[in-house]
């Protein structure tokens, strides 16, 4: 079983599909006990799909703008401005 520095630093090659079968099976185990990596993992698979959708569309589902933003903290002050 991967411990959490293992798991994250494999979570960007088992979201590119680059991992082997053994590897994406430790992780998915790892994922399924492990809220704090499934919520990390998570993120960063929703994250893909909205880069990929802003190459295509250039727009953001208003939900998951909205978790960016708090994830930047409080440097939003709601109209854009920083400070
Ligand atoms: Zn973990």
């Amino acid at each position: 079983m991967s411990d959490c520095n293992e798991t994250l630093r494999e979570l960007e090659t088992f979201l590119d599909g680059e991992l082997d079968e053994p590897a994406r099976d430790a992780i998915q185990a790892h994922l399924g006990g492990c809220m704090d990596c499934l919520q990390a993992f998570d993120f960063h698979a929703e994250l893909r799909i909205v880069i990929q959708h802003k190459c295509q569309h250039d727009e953001l589902p208003a939900g998951l703008l909205s978790r960016i933003e708090m994830c930047f903290g409080e440097d939003f002050d709601g109209d854009g401005r920083i400070g």
